[in-house]
């Protein structure tokens, strides 16, 4: 390259640098725009179930201001809860369900949950779902320490958070493939399979067939 081109290369270069920047600046503002605008019902309920459990846990300790101490995990008689909250001494203050449903969560599993809060003598209940409660969910939960959230107040409650709060959770929450389910006993992700005899399609487990896990295919309206 000839100095003369290096320095029309130059010129030429540092006004489009700029106009690149401005570019660049609009299309991020465009981005963040477009990502805090998906947050809401449907989004939340194209996440497979494990990345929506991720997005409980989150959420609470973001809500919580970080004072209880959120953790995922598998704890009473059959591995029936999903969260464990922790205050700062380390001390057991409440449990949590997860449920990524498309039907109405019934009251058999806040009593479930309820029974889990008295097993593990957790003061606090907390009831996550994609979905809604029946009114005897309601009712149940009334006067009990048991907070149920539904999808749409879940919503309600990211709205509320900071922009940043909203942008690195929706980062979070879209990390790799976000909507193919997991093997809830091998912890990797499913395949889709095709049912021999009735041609349906559902989740497999890449295990078949030491593993016969299932999961059914979710419609997101
Ligand atoms: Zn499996």
């Amino acid at each position: 390259m000839s100095i003369f081109n290096a320095i029309t290369n130059f010129f030429s270069k540092s006004p489009k640098n700029e106009q690149q920047k401005e570019a660049d600046k609009i299309a991020k503002d465009a981005w963040l725009k477009n990502e805090n605008a998906k947050w809401n019902l449907n989004f939340l309920m194209s996440l497979e179930w494990k990345r929506y459990e991720e997005i409980c846990k989150e959420l609470l300790t973001i809500r919580e201001n970080g004072k209880l101490k959120v953790e995922l995990t598998k704890i009473g008689a059959d591995g029936g809860i999903d969260l464990k909250i922790t205050d700062k001494k380390n001390k057991l203050v409440g449990v949590g369900q997860c449920k990524a449903y498309n039907s109405k969560i019934t009251v058999e599993k806040i009593r479930e949950l309820f029974g889990i809060m008295a097993s593990e003598n957790a003061e606090k209940g907390y009831f996550f779902t994609t979905s809604s409660f029946t009114n005897d969910c309601i009712q149940f939960a009334k006067e009990k320490k048991i907070e149920l959230i539904d999808g749409n107040q879940q919503i309600k409650i990211i709205q509320s958070f900071t922009q940043q709060q909203q942008n690195q959770l929706y980062k979070m929450a879209t990390e790799g493939d976000y909507t193919t389910p997991t093997c809830p006993k091998c912890d990797q992700k499913m395949v889709k399979r095709i049912g021999k005899e009735k041609g349906n399609e559902f989740w497999g487990c890449l295990n078949y067939p030491r593993c016969k896990n299932i999961l059914q295919m979710r419609k997101v309206n």
